[in-house]
């Protein structure tokens, strides 16, 4: 294996996956993570989740519109809470030891965020997801999934996205648009590419923590991807 102990970052709308029916989560596409996933921890790797909430509430999209920011983010950080209980039960389903630890204490439902008892889980071989983000307003969940990286001494952070790494221009505006294999944080902040935002970026930056991005929607890319197998963007120094 590649990394050992990886940090995956999943945003909220790869729950919808393509369905039509309207639903926020797609079972079929959460199956598919869990597969994924059960193959990866089935190779000794330790895997941590951060979640978003898109397919469900953005905060500033909401305050945009006129609500107040502070409540849209902590709608916003609720709604990873709703992401990370669904991909719990999907994993749990295939047999998966999780648990779900939020950032904002709801303890009915999940545990509290404690770094120490994270890391036990982990060297159990359990799958920890981390839910409510950083658990406060204005920051994203990429942050907080860089943030959590560190704390758990993840080797690196694979963030998941709809097409295959960074490229120089939107791919999907522009056909002749190139896709670098290795990129660095600077020239990702320098040229304002939609990596991560620049808090995530700097964050990962000054503790050289390497982010992988990578297409989820290619079916065995997280099994390559921990394996040390060539996909996706490497951002690094
Ligand atoms: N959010 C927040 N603090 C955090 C993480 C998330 O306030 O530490 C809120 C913010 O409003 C954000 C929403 O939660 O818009 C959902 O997270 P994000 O947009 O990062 O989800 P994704 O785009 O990855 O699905």
């Amino acid at each position: 294996m590649a990394y050992k102990r990886v940090l995956l970052k999943l945003s909220g709308e790869a729950l919808m996956g393509n369905s039509r029916s309207g639903s926020i989560v797609d079972p079929g596409v959460v199956g598919a993570i869990a597969a994924e996933v059960l193959e990866i921890v089935g190779l000794g790797v330790s895997l941590g989740i951060v979640i978003g909430g898109g397919n469900i509430f953005r905060g500033v999209e909401a305050s945009a519109e006129g609500m107040d920011r502070t409540s849209a983010d902590y709608m916003g950080m609720l709604a990873t809470v709703i992401n990370s209980l669904a991909l719990q039960s999907a994993f749990e389903g295939v047999g998966i030891a999780t648990r779900v630890q939020t950032a904002i204490a709801m303890r009915e439902i999940a545990e509290p965020f404690i770094q120490r008892r994270a890391m036990r889980h982990l060297e159990k071989g359990r799958v920890v997801i981390f839910a409510a983000g950083t658990g406060n307003p204005y920051f994203t969940t990429d942050t907080a999934a860089v943030l959590r990286a560190m704390e758990i001494k993840a080797d690196v952070i694979m963030k998941a996205t709809k097409v295959d790494g960074v490229y120089d221009k939107d791919p999907v505006k522009y056909s002749d648009a190139v896709m670098y294999e290795r990129i660095s944080y600077n020239d990702v902040l320098a040229k304002d590419l939609k990596v991560m935002d620049a808090t995530a970026i700097s964050l990962c930056r000054d503790n050289r923590l390497p982010v992988l991005v990578f297409n989820l929607q290619k079916a065995g890319n997280i099994v390559r991807g921990v394996s040390g197998i060539r996909i996706g963007t490497l951002v690094g120094d």
